[in-house]
């Protein structure tokens, strides 16, 4: 593409024809917009509910006021074993094994359950390093977990947390910078807890790379993938991470506050050492039903579930998963890269290229569906007059608009508007 192609309405629409997913968008309830119609670009925010999915929330309903309690094996998905029904499609959207993958709880929960098993501080190892612009929620975790740990195992709170911190100037992390913050204090960090994708600047990390660089330190690695599930192509088992856990409302299209995954690595599944909190749900289900008092984790990742499925919330991941499934992560991938692409390049040979800064990095292969846009002059006002004709993105002080061209329900036609509206907005035309 050359970027005056790029400012063509008709290349948006024989780049639309030739897309192999765009009957996908068709699966999608979109929001009333108050003027025309709307451009959801916020997609790494709350994902669109698929159509779908009010039938399926229905049919667990209706299930419940036939059966009763004999729904538990009797409903068309069993609620016994509910969790099962997303295990297979979750792994393949992560790529994990389907025993390393569940289901369950919401995400900073899962943060914290999980790094009751693989943060262990001791005096002398006990550092947790984190993006300085971590998603709050992640720092708040991660500074609790030092909090309750310092006092018994006796080590230095203040020096607890290492913020990885761009170059002036820079707004994004050098990856050679990463690896050379874990080889200083190596001896002293206890784990690794990066977001994949970083949800303020769009930055994608090299998971393998830095997995393998701090796991050979002695490191212990987990991943947030909150803005990384059901946008970019992970591979959580060959790159040997040793857990991760994300949310399933942002590009997962799970429905606001929906069901959480984490990863285990199949290496930890058989470790009968790990400390867990546990519940009657990790316990292994060939026992479970004795309802005896001592707990035997199942070999799986399911060990660190404490309770029985919320079936209600985990019928929209079911549907949502389902579509995946049919598209495929490496086709979205694929044509995420591509409108992902556009947008940057329709964006450069526009008027408002003079008043923006991509803070996203600029090769695809570090950033997936998002590109964090520092504009002169955004302001809630401007935001306000974006809404006002029909773009749905998001905001952060203080002149940051975050936008996600999402690859199955946003269209390449729908980024040459968006361009359009944000040049009207900004005044570049
Ligand atoms: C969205 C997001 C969260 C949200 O946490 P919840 O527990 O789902 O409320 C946490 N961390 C990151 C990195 C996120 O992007």
């Amino acid at each position: 593409m050359n970027t005056s192609d790029a400012s063509k309405e008709d290349f948006a629409h024989r780049c639309d024809a030739e897309d192999s997913l765009r009957s996908f968008r068709d699966l999608f309830h979109f929001p009333r917009a108050p003027a025309g119609k709307p451009l959801y670009f916020v997609g790494n925010s709350l994902g669109l509910q698929p159509k779908a999915t009010r039938a399926a929330v229905d049919q667990e309903l209706e299930d419940w006021a036939e059966f009763g309690v004999e729904g538990h094996v009797a409903a068309r998905h069993p609620w016994l074993p509910y969790h099962e029904e997303v295990r297979a499609t979750l792994a393949r959207v992560v790529g994990g094994l389907p025993r390393e993958v569940v289901a369950m709880n919401s995400l900073t929960t899962n943060l914290h359950l999980l790094m009751v098993s693989f943060y262990r501080p001791t005096r002398e190892r006990y550092q947790i390093v984190i993006e300085d612009s971590a998603f709050p929620s992640d720092s708040y975790a991660v500074q609790s977990q030092l909090d309750f740990h310092h006092g018994r195992a006796g080590f230095d709170r203040d020096h607890g947390l290492i913020r990885l911190k761009p170059r002036d100037g820079e707004s994004t992390l050098r990856t050679d910078d990463i690896l050379e913050a874990i080889e200083l204090q190596s001896s002293s960090i206890a784990l690794l807890l990066l977001g994949g994708v970083n949800y303020l600047t769009g930055q994608y990390f090299d998971l393998p790379a830095i997995t393998r660089f701090a796991r050979d330190h002695g490191i212990v690695v987990g991943w947030d993938l909150a803005h990384a599930a059901g946008n970019v192509n992970l591979q959580l088992h060959d790159w040997d991470c040793d857990f991760a856990a994300w949310c399933s409302y942002k590009y997962l299209n799970a429905g606001p506050g929906a069901v959480a995954g984490a990863f285990v690595h199949e290496r930890h599944l058989r470790d009968r050492t790990l400390p867990r909190f546990a519940g009657w749900w990790g316990n292994d289900p060939a026992t479970r039903f004795k309802m005896g008092p001592e707990f035997v984790p199942v070999d799986s990742a399911d060990a660190w579930q404490l309770s029985n499925p919320p079936v209600l919330a985990l019928a929209p991941l079911r549907v949502s998963l389902e579509i995946f499934e049919r598209a495929t992560m490496p086709a979205l991938r694929a044509k995420s890269i591509a409108l992902t692409n556009y947008l940057e390049q329709s964006l450069k040979a526009s008027a408002i290229h003079e008043r923006l800064r991509i803070l996203t990095p600029p090769k695809s292969a570090d950033r997936g569906a998002q590109l964090s846009l520092e504009i002169d002059g955004a302001t809630p006002a401007t935001s306000r007059l974006l809404h006002e004709r029909g773009v749905f993105c998001d905001f952060r002080e203080p002149d940051v608009i975050r936008v996600a061209p999402a690859p199955l329900y946003n269209s390449f036609h729908d980024v040459w508007r968006l361009v359009r509206v944000l040049n009207e907005v900004f005044g570049g035309q």
